[in-house]
């Protein structure tokens, strides 16, 4: 081990001992260059700190000229300090006026020394800032001498973090820390909150940097790799992985990572350098990021993802931390900002302390956005670097309307979002004021809008939305906040407790939707499947588990004794699994009725058409049932093999397009043909435009998120629908399917003064 006198070990154990020091933030930066250029055998040693202008300022030097300090500046990309910022990476040359990035910079008199070394001070993949020693003779710096500076440079990076050196600058002056971003993403779900981010499984904060003992930190790094080791291949070795597979590859990758020889080095080299072996993970997990940052290769990016994630896990093992209690933490205006996240894992939050969502990934309709639009939480995804630019803590406002994300947003842009929530404030007051009018078109056709709730939570909005019953109650959520099946007794009495909120407006109940996207961490079999889209979920999946059904049906049938129960089968292919279904729903009513049970007074049955099949046995199926209800979250995911989760190719194909919207017109008039309801409850039911395009076609019962009532409402009041109808009749008979409808129905809304 390298503890000799002049060693990284002494320089990080003086530069404690100058943090320690009550100091003026200058001095203590002027000590610390100082510290390192004598330790280093350097004549020079300078740290650049980034401002938020994109300037690197010189803030304090050994060996440079000293009045140069706060006045030396270079762009980012300009001089070698620049290119180092910019590119995130360290620059080693034994010549560097000949390097063809040499900036002079005249007022420093740096021309006497040739040789240069330079490292970017780096935070989580940010640089923040530029540390650099240099020598007059032309000599190369060592491997060691590298890995040191590094590390020094991580420690200064924690002292620009925490705002020790934000007291340096000058007024009107600030670091790129603090420097107000604004990204654009889509717009996911309606809303404009203002808070402070909560980062979803924030990068664990590590605050013991400096290490005591080497060797005690070794061990402690050697254990703590040993048991992540274990951990992946335990799950290598499960039966339910132990095929070919996605999965299965990413898991080998991690294994091949976390016995990756140049990881494990660097980490103990950070460590051997004097560091504690999380602030080693650290340092390792920030320079991977940073040079993943600039790495264009979507192959490499992702695995260097994985190598952040693995790091994740790694620290994790390291300071023994689980989950943390969240609602402690929590601010009471969060705006929680993840990579991506389960639908399970945003309820895990408390509801009233969170004010928006941004994700980097999502889709529309992927459920964490649909669990989202349930609680009315404004939302915008597919936000570009969101998490590593965002610090637990900072102000941000999400803009759902937009798809805007305003991260440490200026007083102007604060206070006109805060004239944009009083707007959307008196918009809502107008939307409450059309609650308790009849849903009718201005030719008083009259449309049934109901709203799609899943969670206890989710009820007060009955009565807040104007909504005339629950099209759509996802059983499934009940179950995908649980740690264990939810037992007979808990469905029975949340079915219960929907009921009775529900009064005398209908519901109906989906039998539990599981499989797919929605995965229960604690029911093994149905998780690791190569395609789960198409794999063994929903009706499949019950009716091969009948227990879980018949659970199921009991509490419903217990809990609706004396009223109306409406249940419906998600993911249904064949009409015999309607009649399958049926067989274990009058199997539990002669059982019941067996024991004196209280029974519904009636029972209807229906199916969701999801899956493109169906569409050639609309006849049977229209005669099998008491109601159809559209998924047009999954009929659009099946029908244009898009995945609806797929952020690539979630914009790709419109839904509002001539063959889509023909085959649902085919749906609801075969169900007039039969006499049997059909109702639509996916995403676009939702949205004024395409809620207006399914009017247009003979939807007259459609089922959406409560927050989106108020503005369909808005819109279909003021629709002349029978003009529509002609309109829409036109379109979808033209037989050039590349008609734009959405540009039609813009025009159409804007031609009669309809509300979009
Ligand atoms: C659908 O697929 O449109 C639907 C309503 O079901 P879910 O979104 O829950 O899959
Ligand atoms: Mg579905």
């Amino acid at each position: 081990m390298r503890d000799t006198a002049g060693g990284p070990r002494v320089l990080l154990r003086r530069l404690r001992e100058l943090m320690a020091e009550a100091l003026e933030p200058q001095e203590r930066l002027d000590r610390i260059v100082r510290e390192i250029a004598q330790n280093m055998v350097a004549e020079v040693c300078s740290l650049y700190v980034l401002r938020a202008d994109s300037v690197l300022e010189l803030y304090a030097t050994e060996g440079l000229n000293p009045s140069s300090v706060h006045l030396a500046q270079l762009r980012l990309g300009q001089g070698l300090v620049g290119s180092i910022a910019a590119s995130a990476r360290p620059l080693n040359l034994s010549d560097a006026q000949k390097h063809p990035a040499f900036a002079y910079l005249p007022e420093t008199g740096e021309e006497i020394y040739h040789s240069f070394l330079g490292v970017p001070v780096l935070r989580a993949g940010r640089t923040l800032g530029v540390l650099v020693v240099q020598n007059r003779t032309m000599r190369h710096y060592r491997e060691d001498e590298l890995e040191a500076l590094e590390t020094v440079a991580m420690v200064i990076a924690e002292m620009i973090a925490t705002g020790d050196l934000a007291r340096l600058t000058r007024p009107g002056i600030e670091l790129d820390l603090s420097r107000p971003v604004s990204l654009k993403g889509l717009p996911f779900n309606e809303g404009v909150g203002l808070g402070h981010v909560v980062l979803h499984e924030p990068r664990i904060v590590v605050t013991a940097l400096f290490n005591e003992d080497s060797d005690v930190e070794l061990e402690r790094l050697e254990t703590a790799l040993d048991s992540l080791r274990l951990s992946i291949d335990d799950m290598l070795s499960r039966r339910d992985v132990a095929f070919e597979g996605e999965h299965r590859a990413v898991l080998e990758a991690y294994r091949m990572f976390a016995n990756d020889r140049g990881w494990v080095r660097r980490l103990q080299e950070a460590i051997n350098n004097g560091l504690t072996a999380e602030a080693a993970v650290e340092k390792v997990q920030s320079d991977m990021r940073a040079r993943m940052l600039h790495m264009t290769d979507p192959y490499l990016r992702e695995r260097m993802s994985d190598f952040d994630d693995l790091a994740n896990r790694l620290l994790r093992q390291l300071m023994g931390r689980g989950p943390e209690a969240l609602a402690e933490i929590l601010p009471k205006d969060a705006i929680v900002v993840a990579r991506s996240m389960g639908a399970a894992e945003l309820l895990d939050y408390p509801r009233h302390k969170l004010r928006g969502l941004v994700l980097e990934e999502g889709a529309p309709t992927s459920h964490i956005v649909i669990v989202a639009r349930a609680i009315g939480l404004p939302t915008v995804g597919q936000v570009k670097g969101v998490v590593s630019m965002s610090e637990n803590g900072d102000a941000i406002i999400v803009d759902g309307e937009d798809g805007q994300v305003h991260l440490r947003p200026q007083a102007d842009v604060e206070a006109a979002y805060a004239e944009k929530v009083r707007f959307r404030a008196r918009r809502q007051k107008h939307y409450q004021e059309l609650r308790d009018r009849p849903a009718e078109t201005k030719d008083r056709v009259h449309v049934d809008l109901m709203m799609n709730a899943g969670l206890a939570v989710d009820l007060p909005q009955l009565a807040q939305s104007g909504a005339v019953g629950i099209g759509l109650f996802r059983t499934e959520l009940q179950f995908m906040v649980a740690a264990a099946f939810p037992r007979v007794e808990a469905q029975e009495r949340l079915y219960r407790e929907v009921l009775d909120a529900a009064g005398d407006k209908p519901v109906t109940f989906r039998t539990i939707d599981i499989g797919g996207d929605k995965v229960l961490p604690y029911f093994k079999g149905a998780q690791q499947e190569e395609n789960p889209a198409l794999g063994w979920r929903a009706v499949r999946l019950t009716l091969d588990r009948p227990g879980l059904l018949r659970t199921q049906i009991r509490a419903l049938l217990k809990a609706a004794g004396g009223r109306e129960l409406r249940m419906m089968l998600p993911m249904v292919t064949e009409v015999g699994e309607v009649r399958q279904a049926r067989d274990i729903i009058d199997r539990e009513v002669r059982h019941l009725s067996r024991f004196a049970h209280h029974l519904p007074t009636r029972l209807k049955l229906g199916a969701m058409v999801e899956v493109p099949a169906l569409l050639w046995q609309l006849e049977e199926l229209m005669q099998a049932v008491d109601f159809v209800s559209v998924g047009s979250n999954d009929l659009f995911q099946f029908v244009t093999a898009t995945d609806r989760g797929n952020t690539r190719i979630a914009d790709r194909f419109d839904p509002l397009s001539v063959p889509f919207l023909r085959l649902l017109r085919q749906i609801v008039r075969a169900g007039a043909a039969w006499g049997t309801p059909v109702t639509l409850c996916g995403e676009l039911a939702g949205r004024p435009i395409s809620a207006m395009a399914l009017l247009g076609i003979g939807y007259r019962s459609i089922s959406m998120a409560p927050a989106a009532i108020g503005p369909v409402k808005a819109m279909l009041c003021e629709l002349q629908l029978a003009e529509l109808t002609k309109v829409m009749d036109e379109a979808l008979a033209n037989h050039s399917a590349s008609t734009d409808i959405r540009a039609l129905l813009r025009q159409f809304a804007d031609a009669h003064d309809v509300p979009l």
